[in-house]
């Protein structure tokens, strides 16, 4: 099966994306792990990607394209994958359909305020980068990693003033793929406003169809 999550930041794609592809045995392809990933191993691809986000500018498309496509090559995804991040964009979209032919695409459906309150209350471990939610998954000691004992932080990513940026371009930039999606038949929506368990219930007959249509 070969899948797409959509999702605004905070929507709960990625975990669950981590959740569905241990259970399935599919690798969750993220661009992000993808640039990080070329960054550490020093590629001519991996240089480029290295410079782009020292400037702090945004990876180009034909440079994550690349990347995708050079990962969706490897054995490992032979038998299906996740694409958790990518695409962003449609051109990004139909860069992917010249090379893939994608079996669903799960839009994962949330509202602003419950995202503003999971990104919001989220702390990570200074040390060893351990993460922990003010409410779904506090440390035994205000402000401290209870893994390590570092000191919690606010990353300046989950601000307020931040998190609202990052909803206004998803919203700008992704959400014209849902109709784009939606218009091929690919599109399924799932509410992840709920726990994680929430979603992998409305997911799996999804995916069941989806494999019996493969
Ligand atoms: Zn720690």
């Amino acid at each position: 099966m070969k899948l797409i999550f959509l999702g605004a930041p905070g929507a709960g794609k990625g975990t669950i994306a981590a959740a569905v592809g241990k259970a399935q045995g599919m690798p969750q392809v993220s661009t992000g792990d993808l640039f990080r990933e070329a960054v550490k191993n020093g590629t001519e691809l991996g240089l480029r990607v290295k410079g782009i986000m020292e400037r702090g500018e945004l990876v180009p498309d034909e440079l994550t394209i690349a990347l995708v496509r050079e990962r969706l090559g490897r054995r490992d995804t032979a038998g299906g994958y996740i694409l958790d991040g990518f695409p962003r964009t449609i051109p990004q979209a139909e860069a992917l359909a010249a090379f893939q032919r994608i079996d669903g695409v799960i839009n994962f459906l949330c509202s602003e305020q419950v995202v503003v309150r999971r990104l919001s209350g989220r702390r990570v471990c200074r040390a060893c980068g351990a993460i922990y939610h003010v409410e779904n998954m506090p440390p035994h000691r205000e402000g401290v990693c209870d893994r390590c004992g570092g000191e919690l932080y606010i990353r300046d990513d989950d601000r307020l003033e931040s998190i609202r940026n990052r909803l206004r371009v998803y919203r700008e930039q992704t959400e014209p793929l849902i109709g784009y999606y939606r218009s091929r038949g690919l599109l399924h929506d799932i509410d992840s406003a709920g726990n994680v368990e929430d979603s992998l219930v409305q997911l799996k007959p999804l995916l069941q169809n989806l494999q019996q249509g493969t």
